[in-house]
């Protein structure tokens, strides 16, 4: 480099440097002027390609493999190469790439994360970083303006898988980018390595974390909080989504965080959104009010209790108590129903241990309770049982049944068991996607109760006004914007969600629906634009080039 250039070192890329940059490179899709301008003669082959080609090929290619995880693996290396490509095969096919970049495949690619693991994304802070964790941050080349943040305790319903865990932030961003157009710049994943205590990942050559049991009690809050304060020390502003803490942190660090910093937890207040707007979705279908409903959980954990206290604010909305609308949701975990009498219930339950004899099976919890819903989140695949579903059908018409585990293994029941076990008469929701089912001449297509309608347009909603903080009354906005683009032929057939490819205008109607909120709350980092809608779109990122 000559001393001229070195006065200059923000020199922009030529060359092999753009074509190693996956947010410039383009591949075979540079034209003559551009590989004129940036040096490319001779480095590519000489025909070129456009995007829509491009697509063509990668869909060939993805499509002649078989195995999932091959795909997720295929996906990957593209995203690694060329992501406004990669976006474009997101957006336009999402149904068919959501399963493999999201659940269930990367659940599987968290399993084998050390296995396949070609190229770092994202950043992996150590605990033993404590005391540098703001200069770490700042080794990211971009300014970020979301972070998924995971400790890799509780993946999916997979339990502690350390900092293989990362799949789950970089996937989740994939997201945020494909289902709402946050800029790829913007989004920056990241897994805490605080050890893992699962043993066979320690004793993993493969593995790729720490080697020690997680710290623990001050040693990791006085972590946390280093890491907390240090992004909004780097990255001032920047959205912090929690995912995958296992349930001793997730609650009180969103607890701590919430007020303090723009943070907000999916595990807790995205699917609780998710699974509000699917049930005013069966009850459009049953015409039922939402007060009458009782809803029995099967899991006690994050989602059930996140989903239970929106579900208490939507009914106490229509005008009942708050003890009214408590006494409306029922938990019932691994040692039963979740009851006052017992002595065994970790601090997030105790609000719904309500005064009642004990019940010690799912099934003696429904025939005392008579629930008008059952909602699935216990991580335990097959628990819905066919005695659970039929006598769901025994007791209601039109019985909800939302068995929202992940990954597809982990479901409570299947929709093809869901609708054969109450005559087709069940309002379900998955967590992991099925086929539609054909039964007695009627086809049923059940979408998938999925964060992904809410998480992205919070996060764009949020990006676009400056939002300080999430509010519970922006999750309550995002449900009813949710319900609201469900069609009437979709609850026909008994869709509760809208179909996926949908997505980047559900997302867009959540994002208008927070930022008017952050603005009519006074919580807007920017005065309100005249066009709330325009201002969104304008900062949706397009990847085509
Ligand atoms: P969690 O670990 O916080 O909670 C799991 C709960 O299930 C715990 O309360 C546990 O006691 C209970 N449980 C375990 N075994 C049980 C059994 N045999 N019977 C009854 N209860 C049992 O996990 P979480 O964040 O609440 O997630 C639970 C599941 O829901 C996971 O599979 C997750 O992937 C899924 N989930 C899906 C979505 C979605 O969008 N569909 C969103 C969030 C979570």
């Amino acid at each position: 480099m000559t001393s001229e250039n070195n006065k200059n070192p923000v020199l922009a890329p030529r060359g092999l440097d753009v074509l190693r940059d996956p947010l410039l490179n383009k591949g075979t899709a540079f034209n003559e002027k551009e590989r004129d301008a940036l040096g490319l003669r001779g480095l590519l082959p000489l025909h070129v390609l456009n995007q829509d080609d491009q697509i063509k090929r990668v869909l060939m290619n993805l499509r002649r493999l078989t195995d999932p995880l091959d795909k997720f693996i295929a996906l990957n290396s593209l995203h690694d190469r060329n992501e406004a490509l990669f976006f474009r095969v997101l957006c336009e096919h999402i149904d068919e790439m959501q399963p493999i970049v999201y659940t269930p495949t990367v659940g599987l690619a968290c399993q084998q994360f050390g296995n396949i693991f070609q190229e770092p994304r994202g950043m992996f802070i150590g605990a033993n970083d404590r005391g540098n964790i703001a200069n770490v941050l700042r080794n990211w080349p971009y300014q970020a303006g979301i972070i998924v943040v995971t400790d890799g305790e509780r993946i999916l319903g997979l339990g502690d898988l350390g900092a293989n865990g990362m799949g789950i932030p970089v996937g989740k961003l994939s997201l945020y980018t494909a289902c709402a157009g946050i800029h790829p710049r913007l989004c920056l994943p990241i897994t805490l390595d605080v050890g893992t205590n699962n043993d066979a990942l320690r004793n993993d050559l493969n593995y790729v974390g720490l080697r020690q049991r997680r710290i623990t009690g001050t040693a990791y809050d006085e972590f946390i909080e280093e890491f907390m304060t240090a992004t909004q020390e780097v990255f001032p502003g920047v959205l912090v989504q929690f995912e995958d803490f296992a349930n001793h942190n997730a609650f009180r660090l969103l607890e701590k965080y919430r007020d303090r910093i723009c943070s907000f937890n999916d595990d807790i207040q995205g699917t609780a959104a998710v699974a509000l707007a699917g049930l005013f979705s069966a009850l459009r279908i049953t015409g039922a009010p939402l007060e009458e409903q009782k809803v029995l959980f099967l899991g006690a954990g994050e989602a059930a209790t996140g989903i239970a206290d929106l579900i208490v604010s939507a009914m106490t909305a229509q005008g009942l108590t708050h003890e009214q609308a408590m006494r409306k949701c029922w938990l019932h975990d691994s040692q039963g129903l979740v009851v006052a009498s017992r002595k065994d219930l970790a601090q997030h339950k105790l609000a719904y241990a309500h005064e009642h004899a004990p019940a010690g099976d799912f099934l003696s919890s429904i025939k005392a309770l008579k629930p008008t819903a059952i909602i699935g989140v216990s991580a335990v695949g097959g628990t819905f049982t066919r005695a659970v579903l039929e006598e769901m059908a025994r007791i209601n018409q039109q019985p909800i049944v939302f068995a929202l585990s992940n990954p597809t293994s982990q479901a409570e029941c299947t929709a093809e068991e869901a609708y054969r076990w109450t005559g087709g008469r069940a309002l379900f929701a998955c967590g992991s996607p099925f086929d539609p089912v054909e039964l007695n001449g009627k086809t049923y297509v059940p979408r998938q109760g999925n964060n992904s309608y809410i998480f992205p347009g919070i996060g764009l909603g949020a990006i676009a006004s400056g939002a300080k903080a999430i509010t519970d009354d922006m999750f309550m906005s995002a449900a009813h914007t949710l319900a609201h683009l469900v069609t009437e032929s979709d609850l026909q057939q008994g869709s509760l969600y809208p179909a996926l490819p949908r997505i980047r205008e559900v997302s867009e109607g959540i994002a208008v629906a927070i930022a008017e909120s952050a603005y009519s709350r006074k919580i807007a980092g920017k005065p309100k634009p005249m066009d709330v809608l325009q201002d969104v779109r304008s900062q949706m990122f397009d990847p085509r080039y």
